[in-house]
């Protein structure tokens, strides 16, 4: 599968805002954005004036490179997201990203980084209610248990310990003793990143 090799601090920069990419080092001054707040490139510092469609597209990347999503796969949640009559499709959207497997490794704090998250679910690391699952996109169900695999305990323990989590998110259960994290409900639109602007998504896929 195709994925993005280059540097992943360029994202953030051409976003112009963190993306938190790269777990604990995003915490601290070696931060790329802390340095240099512009976009690559050798017109990054120039002014320019963004048309409707290219702010609602940088709006879509962002929020994409934010889950360290593909394009096709977030075009079909997107889709699915659409489906849902009874929640907003910008919510519903953020929701499917937010229950993925990678995330919830990410958010419970198994992983400093979704995409550290993602290779130790692809290592075959974590268990949803007890069996091995190796899909980082896998969608997580209300109440469903991940945790670290027997033989993972330690090497998850450690990262812990070496990048100490902010906390689980409210919409979450997390047990930092047996190492078990699940979901009690489905993320409010309050419990989710302020600064995402889903309308634009919305606009940007309705045109
Ligand atoms: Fe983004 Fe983290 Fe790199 Fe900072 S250190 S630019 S937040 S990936």
């Amino acid at each position: 599968m195709a994925r993005y090799t280059d540097s992943v601090c360029k994202l953030c920069r051409n976003e112009g805002l963190k993306l938190f990419l790269k777990g604990s080092r995003c915490y601290t001054t070696k931060c790329a954005i802390e340095r240099r707040r512009y976009p690559t490139g050798q017109h990054g510092q120039d002014r320019k004036k963004q048309s409707e469609y290219a702010i609602q597209l940088r709006e879509k990347q962002k929020v994409r490179r934010f889950y360290g999503v593909l394009e096709k796969k977030f075009s079909s949640y997107f889709e699915e997201a659409t489906r849902q009559k009874a929640v907003p499709t910008g919510l519903r959207l953020l929701q499917l990203l937010e229950v993925r497997l990678d995330n919830i490794v990410h958010r419970a704090g198994f992983a400093p980084s979704r995409a550290q998250a993602r290779q130790l679910i692809l290592h075959g690391h974590f268990a949803v209610n007890g069996n091995k699952v190796t899909i980082p996109s896998y969608q997580l169900k209300l109440g469903q248990e991940v945790t670290p695999r027997e033989n993972s305990k330690k090497l998850v323990k450690t990262l812990m310990e070496e990048n100490p989590a902010t906390g689980a998110p409210r919409w979450m259960v997390f047990d930092a003793e047996a190492l078990k994290a699940s979901i009690s409900q489905l993320p409010a639109r309050e419990d989710l990143d302020p600064t995402i602007k889903e309308a634009l998504i919305v606009e940007f896929y309705s045109r």
